[in-house]
Parts: C-alpha cells; sequence; structure tokens
C-alpha cells in the first residue's frame, strides 16, 4: 500500500488496515500454545487496537527449534551470499510495496507522527535491509601471514540462533537493525518485539517469508518481557541475544546468559545525550533548530535524546529564545494528521512516569520556560506538552536520568573543560552533538566526550554506514548499523593447515 500524506487518504487507508496477530513461527501464524493473547491499543486514542498472541516459553522453545533446523539444514545459512542477497532484496521490495502500511500500524500502535513513519522510519527500515543485502557477498575474509609450511584462513560464520529483543520506540526500523546484518551473514532468527508494538514487525516476518525465505529462519514470538523476552534469554539453544531497549533489562539479559549458556549479549541502551553549543556557534538559529529535533524529536522517545543542551553562557539566553520559539511551532496531536510533528506517548503508566520528571524538575529548583502540561485529555490519548526546564544544573534528576519524554533541560557554562566535564557527567555514553566554528575545538571536544557517536554542527546518528551504539551504560559488546554490525552476528574461526 502506498500512502498519500493526506488527512482523508491516511483515514480511508486505516479503515481497509488487517492486522496480524498471531505469532509467526517456522513460516507461518500460529496462536500461542496455552491460547493466551494480550489487548494492543492506540496511545492517542487509548482504546484497544487488537488481541496478540501472548507467548511463553513454549512457544519461544518452539521458535528455537524451528531456528535451529532452520540453521542446521544450510537451506540459508550454507546458502551463496550472493542468494541470500537476492532474497533479501526481494524482501526490501516488498517492504516498499507495502511501506504505507507499515507506517500506519507504527502510528497506530506506538503514537508516533504519520509523517515521520511514513518519510523516515520505514524508509530507512528498507534501506537497512537493502544495504545489508547488498553488502553482504562483497566482504572477504582473511589468509594470516604465516611461514610457507602452513596456511591459515579465518573466516567468519554466522553464529546460528540469534534472538532479538526490540523496543516500542521505532518498531519497524528496530526489527530491520538487527534482522538485516543477522539474516544477511546467515543465521537464524527468533524475535519477540514490545509488547506494545507487535504488529509491523508480524507484517514483516509475513513479507519475508512471501520473498522466499526458508521457514524458520525468521520467527517473530510476540508477549511479554518477563516470560517471551526471559525465555530467549535463558534458552539453551540460543547463541546470542541483540537487544535495544533500557540499561535495567539489559542488566537481565547479562545475567540470563551468565545463568545459561554463555550466549553473546549486545545490548544498545539509553542515553542522556549531551548538546555542547559554544559561543563561536557558526548559525545560532540552525542550531536552534537541531536542539528542538535532538530533544523533541519521536516525542523524546528516542535513545539518543539530546535531552541536555550545555550552552555557552553568553549565548544561553539568545538560543533559548528562538528554541522556546522554534517549539512553539511543533504541533502536538493526533498522529495520524500529517501536520502535527509530536504525537501521543506510548502509554500511561510512561505518560505518568515523564509528567513526573516535570514535577521534579521544579521541586528542584529548574525553571520551566516552555510547555509541561498533559494535553488533548478528552481524546483519551497520551500527550503531553514539549518541555524546557532553565537553570537546571546537571546534579538535578531531569539532568540525570532517561526521561524518554519531550524534556529538554539547559545547563549553562563557562569554559571548555567545564562543558566536557559536564558532558561526561553521565552514566550513559551513546551519542552527542557540538557546535562551533573552530576546527580545532571540533576535534578536541569530540575525542573528549565519552560517547558512541559525536555529531559536530548538526544532530545525528550518522547514516546506515556509520556504527551506532554507547560508552559506558548505554551499551554492550556490539554496534547496530553498518559493517561493524555484520561482525556481532559471527564468529570468528581459524582454520590452520599444514602444508606438504
Ligand atoms: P524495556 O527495556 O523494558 O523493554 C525493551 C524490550 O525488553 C521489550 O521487548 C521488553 O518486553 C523486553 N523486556 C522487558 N523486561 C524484560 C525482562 N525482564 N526479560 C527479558 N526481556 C524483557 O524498555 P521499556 O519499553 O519498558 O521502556 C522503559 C525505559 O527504557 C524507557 O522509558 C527508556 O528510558 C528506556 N528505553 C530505551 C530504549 C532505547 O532505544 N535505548 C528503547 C526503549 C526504552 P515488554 O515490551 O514486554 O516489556
Amino acid at each position: 500500500m502506498n500512502l498519500t500524506l493526506e488527512p482523508k487518504a491516511i483515514r480511508a487507508a486505516v479503515a481497509k488496515l488487517k492486522f496480524r496477530t498471531q505469532a509467526f513461527i517456522d513460516g507461518k501464524f500460529v496462536k500461542a500454545l496455552s491460547g493466551k493473547t494480550f489487548p494492543t491499543e492506540n496511545p492517542a486514542t487509548g482504546k484497544p487496537l487488537a488481541q496478540i498472541a501472548a507467548c511463553e516459553e513454549p512457544d519461544v522453545d518452539r521458535a528455537v527449534m524451528a531456528a535451529r533446523r532452520a540453521f542446521a539444514s544450510g537451506a540459508w545459512s550454507r546458502q551463496r551470499p550472493a542468494d541470500r542477497k537476492q532474497f533479501l532484496l526481494k524482501f526490501a521490495d516488498l517492504l516498499e510495496a507495502n511501506a504505507g502500511e507499515l507506517a500506519l500500524l507504527d502510528t497506530l500502535e506506538a503514537g508516533k507522527p504519520i509523517g515521520d513513519c511514513a518519510t523516515m522510519d520505514i524508509p530507512d527500515t528498507i534501506h537497512c535491509i537493502r544495504w545489508h543485502a547488498e553488502a553482504i557477498d562483497k566482504l572477504y575474509s582473511h589468509v594470516a601471514p604465516t611461514g610457507p609450511e602452513n596456511l591459515a584462513l579465518i573466516l567468519r560464520e554466522p553464529i546460528g540462533v540469534v534472538g532479538c529483543v526490540v523496543p516500542w520506540n521505532f518498531p519497524a526500523q528496530m526489527v530491520a537493525w538487527k534482522i538485516g546484518p543477522a539474516l544477511a551473514t546467515g543465521n537464524s532468527v527468533v524475535l519477540k518485539p514490545a509488547e506494545l508494538t507487535s504488529l509491523s514487525a508480524l507484517r514483516m516476518a509475513e513479507l519475508a517469508a512471501e520473498a522466499g525465505l526458508p521457514a524458520g529462519v525468521f520467527n517473530v514470538v510476540p508477549g511479554f518481557g518477563e516470560t517471551a523476552g526471559q525465555a530467549i534469554g535463558r534458552h539453551m539453544d540460543v547463541n546470542m541475544v541483540a537487544f535495544t531497549g533500557s540499561t535495567e533489562v539489559g542488566r537481565c539479559f547479562l545475567k540470563y546468559s551468565a545463568e545459561s549458556n554463555l550466549k553473546r549479549i549486545i545490548l544498545e541502551c539509553g542515553g542522556k545525550s549531551p548538546q555542547v553549543v559554544f559561543a563561536d556557534a557558526p548559525d545560532l538559529e540552525a542550531v536552534a533548530n537541531n536542539a528542538v529535533s535532538a530533544a523533541f524529536w519521536n516525542m523524546g522517545e528516542n535513545c539518543s535524546c539530546g535531552s541536555r543542551l550545555i550552552v555557552h553562557k553568553t549565548i544561553k539566553d539568545d538560543l533559548l529564545a528562538r528554541i522556546a520559539s522554534l517549539a512553539k511551532t511543533w504541533k502536538v496531536g493526533d498522529p495520524l494528521d500529517p501536520r502535527n510533528r509530536l504525537g501521543a506517548l506510548i502509554e500511561k503508566a510512561h505518560l505518568e512516569k515523564v509528567l513526573g520528571y516535570i514535577a521534579a524538575g521544579e521541586a528542584e529548583g529548574a525553571k520551566r520556560v516552555f510547555g509541561g502540561k498533559r494535553i488533548l485529555e478528552k481524546t483519551g490519548g497520551y500527550f503531553v506538552e514539549a518541555t524546557i526546564f532553565d537553570e537546571v544544573n546537571n546534579r538535578m534528576k531531569i539532568a540525570r536520568e532517561e526521561i524518554f519524554g519531550p524534556v529538554l533541560s539547559v545547563i549553562s557554562f563557562s569554559t571548555e573543560e567545564e562543558a566536557v566535564a559536564i558532558a561526561n557527567d553521565t552514566n550513559y555514553g551513546l551519542a552527542a552533538s557540538l557546535y562551533t566554528r573552530d576546527l580545532s575545538t571540533a576535534h578536541r571536544v569530540a575525542r573528549a566526550i565519552r560517547a558512541g557517536t559525536v555529531s559536530v554542527n548538526c544532530f545525528s546518528e550518522g547514516d546506515i554506514t556509520t556504527p551506532f551504539g554507547g560508552f559506558k551504560e548505554s551499551g554492550f559488546a556490539g554496534r547496530d548499523k553498518s559493517l561493524w554490525a555484520h561482525e556481532q552476528y559471527t564468529e570468528l574461526k581459524t582454520i590452520w593447515m599444514q602444508l606438504a
């Protein structure tokens, strides 16, 4: 389905949607063995959308067995890379042909603005699958520099059955970030979507099968973290888990691994990303635009959200005035209306958590200069105004904890040393931005900030060609995106030969 970004066309497309609600195991949709289901709701209305199969340990076991059988058969794992490429390119074509539908599913379930889903999330999802597909038949292994009596091959082999446990903030895109490199390198996958957003993942599994991926290669087990997620983490026949979500649950996966089969664990966790603006920043209006996007895009439900704006004291008031004036143009409302730039927060409990942080900011003495209230309550949805706090210091709760909402904290500094110290004074280290006209300052500060991605004179996570992941409590072991993502889904093997 192609989607015209116009309210009437969007309403008509929503009316035609069909939801896939069962688990996708071994190439087909199946009920959970217990027959249990759970509701998924639209956070913009608070109303249920569908009942989804609630997978538990026996369902995960069934999916892992299917994935193992597929892996052992070699139907995917030992395909020529050029053939895997063709299947994945077909999968990407089918995603593209159904892009409008996938965008609507993510908007309906996650409350994300349709404009973002249709023009960013889903195109990036498709591009991610294509990029990894295109890469896979262009990678060479190594021959070690041994003596003439030996030949040593250093090969990368698929790791086996990969568990992927993903969050709700970029439902389709997070699936692609995991399965793109995992499938391209020849693994079988068992994926658990967030319980709040299962619909696009289930549709993607169906489209992968339609593209010709052998049964069992890509399975989706919707369900709860404590049950389905934990069963993947503890399964003795899962070789690795790639996880994106909170640091707290990331720690659980390390524990599951230690207490089961020492499966490889790759974690992409949260952040408290700094945006450092020096007095010589090139164009304050452009900085303001970037700062607003960094803080409010995706309702701040973004692991690389630039939630701490660290500004030189001489330009702080000027920048803040520009940001507040731009924030007014970020209209909050029905995510299906393409004019709105902010949709609903994911669920009621999360809305309350975000409002709790706003109250904590005020209680600790930060000065609220914009927004701060729940709005559009009559819709039944979970909407909050974009919110800006001035006069924040880095010890306050709003500057230390990941809010995962549209709340920007403004902190001022006097010297470069102080700016770097504030930027690094956090348990997290996922992303950072800095703004300066001076090349030396840019290099020095980019190196001094402890974060996986530092963007200069922009706010960016890079693109598919660059690795993404965090330092400190923002990540563990691997990276999403780029060829570095391939490494995490493969084992390194040495074949050592004695020559006659
Ligand atoms: P979680 O870390 O709780 O969830 C991420 C995934 O892990 C989901 O699929 C979840 O399932 C699963 N999970 C939850 N608990 C367990 C468990 N005990 N064992 C195995 N799997 C589990 O993130 P939330 O969605 O609850 O969000 C909470 C906070 O995490 C946010 O407010 C934000 O601060 C941070 N977060 C960070 C993200 C990032 O991109 N780095 C993304 C999302 C959240 P289920 O959905 O059933 O809970």
